[in-house]
């Protein structure tokens, strides 16, 4: 099944010059959704794997469908101010200003063993946000999950060291 098919560009979306991705026409096709997922978690079988973290927000619609098929548990990780209880911060530049991402203290345990999934890979700088949260908590990234990678931004370079997997490249 060619995923790319069902994978919406919208030109010059949020600003100029850039070809937004828009998954929201994977999810809304049974077929390739489901296929997605099952492609992670076969991806993910033999990790060992102890729980799922998506990022705020398009993580959460990939990642919690892969903690449900592999029966184990999902973390959200969000932008400030959203999660309830005591959180665990982290800071990380954009090309203009920086942005933090925040994690519940008591969601993953020392030496549990984490995928993270997410919709996409551009810079990367999500991902190592997201990996040195889990890491403050005592947890071991064992792989990093995508449906998208933007070959061109070098993210995959930035988290050379983790298990990378992406189903379709651009
Ligand atoms: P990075 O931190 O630069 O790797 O950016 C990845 C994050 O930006 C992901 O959480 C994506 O949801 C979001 N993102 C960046 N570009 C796109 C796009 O074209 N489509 C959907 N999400 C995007």
């Amino acid at each position: 099944m060619d995923l790319k098919k069902v994978i919406r560009e919208i030109p010059d979306f949020p600003k100029p010059g850039i070809s937004f991705k828009d998954i929201t026409t994977l999810l809304q096709d049974g077929e390739a959704f489901k296929h997605s997922v099952d492609l992670i978690v076969e991806d993910l079988k033999d990790k060992n794997v102890d729980i799922i973290v998506g990022p705020e927000a398009r993580g959460f619609l990939m990642g919690t469908p892969v903690a449900y098929a592999m029966g184990v548990g999902f973390v959200p990780v969000r932008k400030p101010g959203k999660l309830p209880f005591e959180t665990e911060s982290y800071d990380y530049g954009l090309e203009y200003g920086t942005d933090t991402l925040q994690i519940h203290t008591d969601a993953i345990k020392p030496g549990q063993r984490v995928a993270i999934v997410d919709d996409l890979l551009a810079t990367g700088g999500t991902m190592i946000a997201a990996a040195k949260l889990i890491e403050k908590l005592g947890g071991e990234v064992v792989s990093m999950q995508f449906l998208i990678e933007l070959e061109d931004l070098n993210g995959r370079e930035k988290i050379s060291k983790y298990d990378v997997n992406s189903l379709i490249k651009y």
